[in-house]
């Protein structure tokens, strides 16, 4: 579970062309969104101009089901941001749309975590402007 230093400023996501509207549907719905292709439907993530299978730049933003399953994770014992107070956990959640994306947990510590773990997104609220996708357990 990732604890927050207050000492510490909020670090905004790094926006662009490509990823404003992933952030913005964030704050915005507060529900996941991922981009698909609205040729061969293939989800992707992180969100780009072109699809990685069909090469088309047809791309929508469909809200996702929030659900997944810890596909990796790694645990900090020596924290690389201050904000961020050790130990904490670096998850890897695959969607049940297939895609794959790096987040925290909120609700256990870094020692409860499995690979295969069923997990649900949650949005953290951590500052007015800035939304997070965060996860918590899931009942299967
Ligand atoms: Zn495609």
């Amino acid at each position: 579970m990732v604890r927050y230093n207050p000492d510490f400023p909020v670090s905004k996501p790094l926006q662009n062309e490509d990823t404003r509207e992933f952030w913005s549907h964030l704050q915005e719905t507060k529900k996941l969104h991922f981009q698909r292709c609205k040729h061969c439907q293939s989800y992707m993530h992180p969100p780009r101009p072109v699809c990685y299978k069909c090469h088309k730049f047809d791309m929508e933003w469909v809200p996702s089901s929030g659900k997944g399953t810890i596909y990796s994770y790694v645990v900090y014992h020596r924290s690389t941001f201050p904000r961020f107070e050790v130990p904490y956990e670096v998850i890897l959640v695959e969607l049940e749309e297939g895609v794959r994306i790096v987040s925290n947990m909120i609700d256990c510590d870094p020692d409860e975590i499995y690979i295969g773990m069923p997990v649900e997104v949650v949005v953290d609220q951590v500052s007015e402007e800035v939304a997070l996708p965060k996860f918590k357990r899931r009942d299967t």
